[in-house]
C-alpha cells in the first residue's frame, strides 16, 4: 500500500471508531479541530511506523479472560496492563453496564467496588441509574479503538446520561442514548441534558477516596466552577480532581490512584493544589491555531513493561 493510501486508511479507521465509540455528532469546534489537526500531522510525520504500532494492539483485544492470580495493575494507564482482573457485573444497584460485546467490562477489583459505591451513592442520592462503559480488557493493555489509555485496569467510563432507563436484557445494551452534555459547538452546557443530577453524580464520584481524577470535557468544568446548578455551593474545593480533556461531554472519565502496596503500578504526577478554575483551564478554552510549520515526530511510544508480554499468554 502507498504511503498516501496508508495514512488515509488510518485516518478513516480512527474516524469511525471514534463515531462508533461516542455517538457524538462531528462538530466543528476550535478545540476538537486542533486535536484533529495535531492527529493527522502525527500520522504524517509518524507514517507506516504508526500503522505497524496500531496493528501490533490486537493481541490484547483477543484476551477472553483474566490471568490468574491476584490483582495487579502493571504499568500505568496509557501503557500497562492488568494481572487477575474481576469482571463488574452487568447489572448492579445504581448502574447498568453497556456495550458488554466489546469485552471491555473488565477492572482491578478495587475499580469494579468504586462502581458499585458510586452507584449504590447514587441510587441513594435519587438518581437514575448510570451506564458503564468502558472500563479494561480481561487481561488490560492496549486497545486496538477508542482509547489511549484504560490499560491498568483503574479507568472507567460512565455515561452522564441520567434519564430513566428502560431495563434492557444486557446484551441489548449496545446502542443505548448517550447524549452530549453541551450544545452544538460545542462551546456551552446543554440545560436541557446536564443540570443537578449531573453535578450530584460528579461530585459524589469525587468525593470517593479511591479515585484520583476525573476527566470531563473543558466546558463543563468551566460551568462547575461558574456555580453552574450548584456546583459551587459550599466552595469550589472539590472540583480539584476534576481535569478538562477534549471530548468527554457525554461521560466522566474516572482513574483511581495505584492501590496501596501495587508496586508495578505506575502512577501520575499529582494534580496541582487548588480548584483548577484558573489559567490551565482557559487554556483549554482559547482558540489555539493549527500549526503552520511541520510539528516534531512523537516520541515512540514508551514499550510496555515486560511483566505485560508474560501476562498476554499466562494462564
Ligand atoms: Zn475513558
Amino acid at each position: 500500500m502507498r504511503f498516501a493510501t496508508v495514512v488515509r486508511v488510518l485516518i478513516e479507521r480512527r474516524s469511525a471508531a471514534r463515531r462508533k465509540e461516542s455517538r457524538v455528532n462531528v462538530r466543528n469546534s476550535t478545540i476538537t479541530n486542533c486535536y484533529k489537526t495535531a492527529f493527522l500531522l502525527a500520522l504524517v510525520v509518524a507514517g507506516p511506523a504508526r500503522a505497524a504500532a496500531v496493528d501490533r494492539l490486537s493481541p490484547w483485544g483477543a484476551a477472553a479472560s483474566a490471568s490468574p492470580g491476584p490483582a495487579s495493575p502493571i504499568g500505568g494507564p496509557a501503557n500497562g496492563c492488568l494481572a487477575g482482573a474481576a469482571a463488574l457485573p452487568a447489572d448492579g444497584v445504581g448502574f447498568q453496564a453497556i456495550r458488554l460485546r466489546r469485552h471491555r467490562n473488565f477492572g482491578h477489583p478495587d475499580t469494579i467496588a468504586f462502581v458499585m459505591r458510586l452507584g449504590r451513592a447514587a441510587q441513594a442520592a435519587g438518581l437514575a441509574p448510570f451506564y458503564v462503559g468502558d472500563m479494561a480488557q480481561p487481561r488490560g493493555g492496549p486497545m486496538a479503538s477508542g482509547h489511549g489509555a484504560h490499560q491498568n485496569g483503574l479507568d472507567v467510563d460512565i455515561w452522564f446520561n441520567l434519564d430513566p432507563k428502560p431495563t434492557l436484557a444486557p446484551l441489548a445494551r449496545d446502542d443505548v442514548p448517550l447524549p452530549s452534555m453541551l450544545l452544538a459547538g460545542m462551546h456551552a452546557i446543554d440545560p436541557a441534558q446536564f443540570d443537578a443530577r449531573q453535578v450530584t453524580l460528579l461530585r459524589l464520584a469525587a468525593a470517593d477516596q479511591r479515585v484520583e481524577r476525573i476527566f470531563v470535557n473543558p466546558v463543563i468544568k468551566q460551568a462547575l466552577c461558574r456555580g453552574f446548578a450548584g456546583a459551587t455551593d459550599g466552595g469550589s474545593a472539590w472540583l480539584h480532581k476534576l481535569r478538562p480533556w477534549p471530548g468527554h461531554d457525554e461521560h466522566l472519565h474516572v482513574r483511581l490512584a495505584c492501590p496501596a502496596g501495587a508496586t508495578q503500578c505506575v502512577g501520575q504526577p499529582p494534580i496541582p493544589p487548588g480548584d483548577g478554575c484558573d489559567a490551565s483551564l482557559a487554556w483549554w478554552l482559547e482558540k489555539h491555531e493549527a500549526p503552520t510549520t511541520p510539528v516534531p515526530p512523537r516520541p515512540p511510544r514508551p514499550r510496555l513493561p515486560k511483566a505485560c508480554a508474560v501476562l498476554l499468554t499466562a494462564g
